[in-house]
């Protein structure tokens, strides 16, 4: 860790290399295109860096949020995003502006856009258990190199996960380092809560957090790219929480079809209650289902219910969803 780091007790970093610039943004990029994606507190958009002409994508942040300033949460997400720039999987930061009510981070452009939209996509859209392999393998990669220099990013979902280029498939890059801490500063960090949806029980359960949180979001990440389901997704937080709490997945055929038995037991070593019992990034990589020299399955599910099944409900314009489990 570089000296000039300096850390507080809740494993938020506020030294940064990065010199933030307070001249114009808009006097060196130029917009273009529609929104990338957006999140809670950030607008992301595409630009371009008019003294080289390259593609980048800006993160605009509210320095202000629910009255509160939170500047020092924006510098611990640079810092982060500074101590992994050697990391192939992460998103390069290549510089920073701050005006009076924003900092804008420019990062590198991941132009293939969210890994969730295959997620959420039908038939010939989706990944197959191939795709998956390659891409589980690069995210394992990039998270094992955070969690090689004590960087846990507490909020991996199919939202903060995205692709160089969509099509043909890419590369991926691991994005949104807002809820990111340094587990060797952190004391006890029992506050952060990520998506309901992708949080491991010690989360809800207010016990200490670690690199091993990581791993489960990581479990429910690769459930979902292999099925479309989200396993724990219930029709209200509550119940999702109770379903996490009790570990209640669906390991059946129904949800499973065409997956090999191996990704099976790959996401059961994930989706353990116990942190201490989970599988680590570097555990994982050994894995057979990502060393394997056979080819898997195709991934049916979507496939055979469009082939099999006549749809009994004519699928909906609304905006894409993950399924709950039945
Ligand atoms: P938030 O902290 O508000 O969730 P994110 O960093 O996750 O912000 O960005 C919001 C969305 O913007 C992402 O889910 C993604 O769709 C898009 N996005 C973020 N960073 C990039 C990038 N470097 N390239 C392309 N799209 C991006
Ligand atoms: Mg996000």
């Amino acid at each position: 860790m570089p000296d000039s780091m300096t850390m507080s007790r809740n494993g938020m970093v506020s030294k940064i290399q990065t010199r933030i610039r307070t001249d114009a943004f808009k006097n060196n990029y130029d917009l273009v295109g529609k929104e990338l994606g957006r999140g809670k507190f950030a607008v992301v958009k595409k630009c371009v860096e008019k003294s080289t002409g390259k593609e980048h994508a800006a993160k605009f942040l509210r320095k202000r949020r629910k009255g509160q300033d939170c500047r020092v949460d924006i510098i611990n997400e640079i810092a982060i995003l500074e101590s992994a720039a050697g990391n192939p999987f992460v998103v390069s930061l290549h510089e920073a502006y701050e005006t009076a009510s924003e900092i804008i981070l420019v990062l590198e452009c991941a132009a293939g856009g969210e890994i969730f939209n295959q997620c959420v996509a039908d038939n010939d859209e989706a990944f197959t258990e191939k795709d998956v392999i390659r891409l589980a393998k690069q995210i394992l990669t990039g998270v094992a190199g955070l969690h090689r220099n004590n960087v846990v990013h507490l909020d991996l979902k199919p939202q903060n996960v995205l692709l160089t280029r969509a099509h043909p498939l890419g590369d991926i890059r691991i994005v949104d380092f807002g809820l990111s801490r340094r587990m060797d500063s952190m004391e006890e960090v029992r506050e952060i809560l990520g998506t309901p949806e992708y949080v491991a029980p010690e989360v809800l359960n207010y016990e200490p957090i670690s690199t091993a949180t990581d791993m489960w979001s990581i479990g429910v990440l690769i459930y979902v790219m292999l099925t479309g389901v989200s396993p724990f997704l219930g029709d209200e937080k509550q119940e999702t929480f109770l379903n996490i709490s009790q570990v209640n997945v669906d390991y059946s055929q129904d949800v499973f079809e065409g997956v090999s038995s191996l990704a099976v037991d790959f996401i059961k070593s994930l989706l353990v209650k116990n942190p201490r019992k989970r599988a680590t990034a570097e555990e994982c990589l050994k894995h057979p289902w990502l060393n394997g020299h056979s080819n898997p399955l195709p991934h049916l599910h979507n496939a055979l219910r469009s082939s099999l099944d006549e749809p009994e409900n004519s699928p909906s314009e609304s905006e894409p969803e993950l399924e709950s489990p039945a």
